[in-house]
């Protein structure tokens, strides 16, 4: 496979020239993809295409990027969220590829002057995919390509299925059955929030209680949950009030994206229970996202009930990590009881000894060596305590708030991530990388 990097043996290219090769199966838009009149192009680029993507899918990237750098481009895949380099080609390659992604498609391929986006189904074996594309003008005359690869057969979307503890769906459960108010999910765009979202309506019992939905569900079925018949004619004031007439007990929204929206959201808090997701870092900042929006503390405080916000981090692959025994010094550090705990797991590194005559360093095959397969999700919750409250009212900043959760013993990404420490599904390398910049 010509856009693997690194050795590999005989043997393992052989398997791999087995492997079948993607298939696309229409465009998204449902233009039909104009492959006689660009027969010169499906030659040279159809190809290189299908292995470049039949590469990206089987190593579970979810996204592919072609990045043109002046006679070349570098491709890069996103896989459990870092990127990985995947090779580099000469600039007239890319642009091949690039165009002929267009076309399957059914964009203008002589449109290279504006942004523009589109998608293609596609499946490898068994499985369906949806490929969400994005090109973008560069120096040059030349298109950056962004593929976002959707598996349409992964259902994440229950809350054990995204990893979240029994006591923590208990405590959404408590927020979001009983007292009315606004429960707000938050994270980094793109970490996967609206799975979590859907996961914790999920987790309500639809039998004891009315609940709706209302706004693009992204064809995600909730099962025993009931699509709100919007007017496209009403804006969310008269759509909400609509929802709470036919006696909705719990309603889940669209993301609250700006300070109109959250004004008009804070006017229902006693009406019903509603659950919505905002951009933002962390719980702390979505709680004073929210203040900020409706212009006055008090009124956030009482609003919200509480505020989830998660993370995606990097699981350690079973077949290579390796277990250490952590300095008392090191365990003090991190907060970890060295009685409880005797052994802490990295990622496995070549021994720095030369090994014996006749044995070699073997790669793990199973994550293409880079130690990590998989991610999982830690989460923190904030509950809007009398404690909060007072401090969200007296105009608290993010850091009192966060004292104010570990003061009183809520989960925080932090204390949550060291869980997975303890246990071995992840390393400290690991919660570095993906702490930076918080
Ligand atoms: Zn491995």
């Amino acid at each position: 496979m010509i856009f693997k990097f690194g050795k590999k043996k005989q043997a393992e290219i052989l398997e791999e020239a087995e492997v079948e090769l993607i298939r696309f199966q229409g465009a998204l838009n449902g233009v039909p993809p104009e492959m006689e009149a660009n027969a010169k192009l499906v030659k040279i680029a159809l190809e290189p295409l299908k292995e470049l993507f039949t590469d990206a899918v089987t190593r579970r990237a979810d996204t592919i990027r072609i990045e043109p750098k002046g006679d070349r481009a570098t491709i890069a895949f996103l896989i459990d969220g870092v990127a990985i380099p995947a090779g580099r080609v000469p600039k007239q390659r890319a642009h091949a590829m690039t165009q002929m992604t267009k076309v399957l498609c059914g964009l203008d391929i002589s449109e290279r002057t504006q942004p523009q986006s589109g998608g293609v189904k596609a499946s490898v074996g068994e499985d369906e995919f949806e490929l969400k594309t994005m090109t973008t003008p560069v120096a040059g005359g030349m298109e950056r390509l962004l593929v976002y690869i959707r598996n349409l057969d992964e259902k994440l979307e229950k809350p054990e299925h995204i990893g979240m503890p029994s006591e923590l769906k208990l405590a959404i459960r408590n927020l979001t059955s009983g007292r009315k108010k606004l429960f707000l999910v938050c994270g980094p765009s793109r970490t996967g929030i609206t799975t979590t979202l859907y996961a914790s309506v999920r987790g309500l019992d639809a039998y004891l209680h009315v609940i709706f939905t209302i706004g693009d569900t992204e064809g995600r079925s909730l099962l025993n949950i009931s699509t709100f018949d919007t007017d496209p004619t009403h804006d969310l004031q008269e759509t909400l009030r609509r929802c709470i007439r036919v006696e909705a007990e719990v309603i889940l929204l669209d993301p609250i994206r700006n300070a109109e929206d959250a004004r008009v959201v804070a006017g229902f808090y006693d009406d019903a229970v509603m659950i919505s997701e905002i951009t933002a870092a962390d719980a702390a900042t979505g709680i004073l996202q929210m203040a900020e929006w409706l212009g006055d503390g008090a009124l956030a405080a009482k609003v919200l009930s509480g505020v989830l916000s998660q993370k995606l981090i990097r699981k350690l692959c079973n077949d290579c990590k390796e277990a250490f025994k952590p300095s008392p010094k090191l365990m003090k550090k991190i907060g970890l009881k060295a009685d409880e705990i005797t052994v802490l797991y990295r990622k496995a590194s070549p021994p720095v000894e030369p090994l014996p005559k006749g044995e070699e360093w073997e790669p793990c095959t199973t994550c293409d060596d880079t130690g990590y397969f998989g991610r999982t999700t830690i989460f923190e919750l904030i509950e809007m305590s009398e404690g909060m409250q007072g401090l969200l009212a007296g105009g608290a900043d993010a850091t009192a708030l966060r004292e104010q959760a570990r003061t009183e013993k809520m989960r925080t990404l932090k204390n949550d991530a060291m869980r997975l420490v303890a246990d071995g599904t992840t390393s400290l390398e690991e919660l570095q990388r993906a702490f930076k910049g918080n």
